[in-house]
Formats: C-alpha cells, sequence, structure tokens
C-alpha cells in the first residue's frame, strides 16, 4: 500500500482488544490529554472519553491489525465512549462478550495508511455492515445483561 492511500475492502472482525479501548481528550476542544490529570484550559473543563483501538480483520488474502477511531467505533458500538466504559465497568465481561458479538461480522471497509510516520497502524476510515440485519453492538450487549426475570 502507498504512502496516504486508500483502498476499500471487505473484511470480517476476528477481534478486538478490548483491554485497550478509549483516549482521554479535552471535553471542550478534544485535543488528546498526553495523562488524565492534564489541563488543557485554565478553566480545567472535564475531559471526555473517546475510542481508540485496535481490531483484528480478515480480508480475503490476509489477516490485518488496523486502528480504529472513534467516529467509525461508534457505528460499530453504538454509544459513545464514555457510554461504553460505564456500561463495562457494570459489566466486567462486557469486553469479551462484545468480541462474540463482533466476531465474524462482515463489513466493507475503507482503510486508510497515514502520511504520518508516527502512525503505525493502518486506519479504518469507514465502515460499512454488510449485513442489512447488523445491530451496533451495544444493543445486544443490553439484551446479554438484562437481568432474566425482568418485566
Ligand atoms: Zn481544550
Amino acid at each position: 500500500m502507498e504512502e496516504g492511500s486508500k483502498r476499500r475492502v471487505t473484511c470480517t472482525i476476528l477481534s478486538i482488544d478490548h483491554t485497550d479501548m478509549f483516549y482521554r481528550v479535552c471535553g471542550v476542544c478534544e485535543r488528546t490529554l498526553p495523562n488524565p490529570s492534564s489541563i488543557c484550559h485554565s478553566c480545567n473543563p472535564p475531559s471526555k472519553r473517546l475510542f481508540r483501538f485496535l481490531m483484528s480483520v480478515a480480508t480475503d488474502t490476509e489477516v490485518l491489525t488496523v486502528i480504529c477511531f472513534d467516529r467509525v467505533a461508534k457505528l460499530l458500538l453504538g454509544c459513545s465512549a464514555d457510554e461504553f466504559f460505564h456500561f463495562a465497568k457494570l459489566h466486567p465481561f462486557s469486553g469479551v462478550t462484545l468480541n462474540e458479538i463482533m466476531e465474524g461480522e462482515m463489513f466493507t471497509v475503507t482503510l486508510s495508511k497515514s502520511m504520518n510516520a508516527n502512525a503505525q497502524h493502518i486506519r479504518v476510515a469507514s465502515a460499512v455492515p454488510l449485513s442489512s440485519s447488523f445491530q451496533p453492538a451495544i444493543n445486544l450487549l443490553k439484551q446479554c445483561y438484562q437481568t432474566p426475570h425482568a418485566s
């Protein structure tokens, strides 16, 4: 793949690295904060989380590790990073279940190789589910963790 190039492929999700899914940004300007106690503005606005995780996908010719940022991740998961973080705190096996839900899901994705030499991973620039019955993972997670006797 050429530097800065994009390509569209159909791929199947193999796994999502659920152990490292978020990074923190300034709640106002969304600048990345180097650590949770960093302050971006003198008024010290609250920070928020955005998604950033690695995903292993298979195309018809290769297996790739790609990086998924907030916009695409929200489409796959169906909620904000903060919402997912709090859900996963209540349900510690959410990450494992997320993998069970997403494994085998097929997408047409646009992969983009960054011009930035520091970027190690191919980025998922967009993802469109192949199945018309695709549901964002959070919907299924919420069904999974419903108490069986809830009315
Ligand atoms: Zn800021």
